[in-house]
């Protein structure tokens, strides 16, 4: 049992929390939105005022926030964890930033006596609530042997991919596979509609064929039913899209349908469905094709 600090309550952070604090670890959470620790409390945990109060006391502080700013500022910045954190805490940054960016406050925290660990996840909202995630490690192999058992309160598959980055940089590559998936899943679906062919015959059917896949599984229902509450904001892989066009671009790395998808994402956005879940890609195939949009 580990006593924990867990910063950034949002979507994933919330859920992710609660199943910490359900197998048995304290869990002291800090978020800027009030409601968010309102609800980490009705699930067992503790909330704090401050980064300080959160971090005080903690073996092991998870972050989970937007982008690479938040973390910079939530890590680096005044009060912020370096701040506040006892040599030997273990920081996991499970938010999905730079890896430039992730290899940068690893060195700070390890300056400072920290032991860093990248740990980006994949599985969306349903993964973080059923305690499913995949989870891409980046750090010393000690450190990650120490928070293993804890990481099995939140995810599944824990995969140690290599030292302070390389968590990130799989995330990246996991975020260009599922964007490209999810558009070519709406083409799909947009074409199967102009077609008037029974949808969800051929989402089974597709599914359980050579073109099968998670996005089929998990997506498919709520794009046919124009359902786009997020799970996975359109704004999030966005920037997702630029932390891949980039590394790949630095790497000289052609990825050209994945440039291609992060132009699409972007489109999304500027159309108003930054918002809405990823899956709302959908809505600019239907825009493209001059459809009426549902
Ligand atoms: P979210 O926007 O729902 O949550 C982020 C939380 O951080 C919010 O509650 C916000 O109030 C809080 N926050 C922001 N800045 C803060 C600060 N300075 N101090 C304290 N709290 C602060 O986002 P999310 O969907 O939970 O995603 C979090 C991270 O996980 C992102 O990097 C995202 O790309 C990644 N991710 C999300 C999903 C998903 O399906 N939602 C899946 C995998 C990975």
């Amino acid at each position: 049992m580990s006593h924990l600090a867990v910063i950034g309550l949002g979507i994933m952070g919330l859920p992710m929390a609660r199943n910490l604090v359900a197998a048995g670890h304290v869990v002291v959470g800090y978020d800027h939105g009030d409601a968010r620790m309102a609800a980490l409390e009705e699930g067992g945990g503790r909330r704090a005022a401050s980064i300080a109060e959160a971090v005080a006391g903690a073996d092991v502080v998870i972050t989970m926030l937007p982008d690479s700013p938040q973390v910079e500022e939530v890590v680096l910045g005044p009060g912020g964890v370096l701040e506040h954190a006892t040599a030997g805490v273990i920081h996991i940054d499970m938010s999905s930033i730079r890896p430039d960016v992730a290899v940068r406050v690893a060195q700070e925290c390890r300056a400072r006596g920290l032991r860093p660990l990248d740990a980006p996840v994949s599985g969306g909202e349903r993964g973080a609530i059923d305690g499913t995630l995949s989870i891409m490690l980046g750090g010393e192999d000690a450190d990650v042997a120490e928070v293993r058992p804890l990481l099995e309160a939140v995810g599944r598959t824990i995969v140690h991919v290599g030292p302070n980055g390389s968590g990130q940089t799989v995330k990246a590559a996991n975020q260009l596979i599922v964007g490209g998936t999810i558009q070519l899943v709406a083409e799909a679906i947009v074409f199967l509609e102009a077609y008037g062919v029974d949808t969800q015959a051929a989402v089974e059917v597709l599914a359980g064929g050579l073109a099968g896949n998670r996005i089929l599984d998990l997506k498919a229902q709520g794009m046919l039913d124009r359902e786009f509450a997020p799970g996975f904001r359109i704004d999030l892989h966005h920037k997702d899209l630029g932390i891949v066009t980039s590394a790949a671009r630095e790497a000289g790395v052609a990825i050209p349908v994945g440039a291609l998808v992060a132009q699409l994402m972007g489109s999304a956005r500027a159309n108003g469905d930054g918002g809405l879940d990823h899956s709302a890609l959908l809505r600019g195939v239907e825009r493209m094709s001059g459809r009426e949009l549902r």
